[in-house]
């Protein structure tokens, strides 16, 4: 299906979204959808609680444990941010982080200097690589789109396992709404609590889900949020969140070195995002990142366009660095990567999978509103 290239006037989303629709001045359904949810300002309409009361509850409920909450951190500047407010709004976090092998340099240096520079816990959960290149080769042959769900779901997996451990109920994350309010585009992730989908497709492979690997599914989920009443809270959404901002005060006092883009703190999700998505998917995720940030008032449209000039890499000398050493990682040839990057992909959906049961949740709970 080909269909005229059209990009939003208030964003820099195109068509590369399947189903983004544009209104008469020219603006897209996305960066709609979002400025509809939010104030000019870029702030919640819908705040829920204030800031210190949530705080003054998270203490409470945390009184005789160890911890009041446990963080993910990637290394990444929101994940690092929401480490270093927690500390400042006097909370005592359990920093979490997974190891899959593929932390840059620099990751591991900025997760060192914040830890040490905060004095929190930090706990590390090193996934074994022989699996996990397994589990990611067979994503790769079967051609389907989201590789990073191995991460995300695991990553998942192992907070709410943290949390539960110490019987914490507050899991801080990252997730906000300054920096990526605008909803993910139809067909660019998949739905990441998909331990039947990870199964299958590593079947395909002939790749068996070892029991060690932290997979979780949609019941495990709902046992973490139900019955061990553990919460996700965006930590980020309460108050203004400016990334620039918060990227200059973690290089003044924690010794942060920035990266040459977001999510640039995995040299897989890196190379992910600069070659795989764009040249196999015809996706390019800075689009989505930049589009939040020009409608949430942080850069122009115009420097966004600027940027997103250049090559989702940064440079073509790094792209040729980083594909050999990825595909060397991996044990794919150049010629058996480069004929996966010309395959077509194929779907999430064409393997067993859990997404009807949060799909049909998600069904009820608009049902519910409707009705009310
Ligand atoms: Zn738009």
């Amino acid at each position: 299906m080909s269909r005229e290239y059209r990009q939003c006037r208030r964003c820099v989303l195109d068509t590369s979204a399947v189903d983004i629709t544009f209104d008469t001045e020219g603006n897209c359904s996305y960066c709609s959808e979002f400025l509809r949810r939010f104030r000019r300002d870029g702030r919640p309409i819908d705040q829920g609680p204030a800031l210190d009361e949530l705080i003054d509850r998270i203490k409470r409920e945390h009184r005789r444990k160890r911890y009041d909450c446990v963080v993910g951190v990637s290394g990444g500047v929101d994940s690092s941010w929401v480490l270093v407010r927690a500390v400042e709004l006097g909370l005592r976090p359990l920093a979490v982080h997974m190891d899959n092998g593929w932390d840059s340099e620099l990751a591991q240096n900025n997760i060192a200097n914040l830890i040490r520079g905060l004095g929190v816990d930090l706990y590390t959960h090193v996934i074994e690589w022989g699996h996990y290149r397994d589990l990611m080769r067979a994503f790769i042959d079967a051609d389907v789109l989201d590789i990073e769900l191995l991460y995300d779901n695991a990553m998942l997996k192992v907070n709410f396992e943290q949390a539960a451990r110490f019987g914490v109920r507050t899991f801080l994350t990252g997730s906000n709404q300054a920096t990526e309010g605008i909803l993910m585009p139809t067909g660019w992730n998949w739905m990441k609590f998909d331990r039947r989908n990870i199964k299958a497709i590593a079947q395909s492979s002939g790749v068996r889900l070892q029991p060690t690997f932290p997979a979780i599914g949609v019941a495990h989920l709902g046992y973490f949020r139900l019955l061990r009443r553990i919460t996700a809270v965006p930590i980020l959404d309460f108050g203004d969140y400016d990334k620039e901002s918060s990227i200059r005060h973690l290089e003044t006092h924690f010794g942060y070195k920035r990266y040459p883009y977001k999510h640039y703190e995995s040299i897989f999700t890196r190379f992910y995002q600069g070659v795989i998505l764009p040249r196999k998917f015809g996706i390019d995720k800075r689009r989505l990142h930049l589009s939040n940030l020009v409608v949430t008032g942080q850069l122009s449209r115009d420097e966004a366009v600027v940027e997103l000039e250049g090559s989702p890499m940064g440079s073509s000398r790094l792209e040729e660095i980083e594909f050999d050493y990825v595909i060397k990682k991996l044990g794919y040839s150049r010629t058996e990567f480069e004929d996966y990057l010309a395959r077509p992909g194929r779907d999430h959906a064409d393997f067993r999978s859990e997404k009807w049961i949060t799909d049909s949740l998600k069904r009820g709970r608009a049902l519910a509103r409707r009705s009310a």
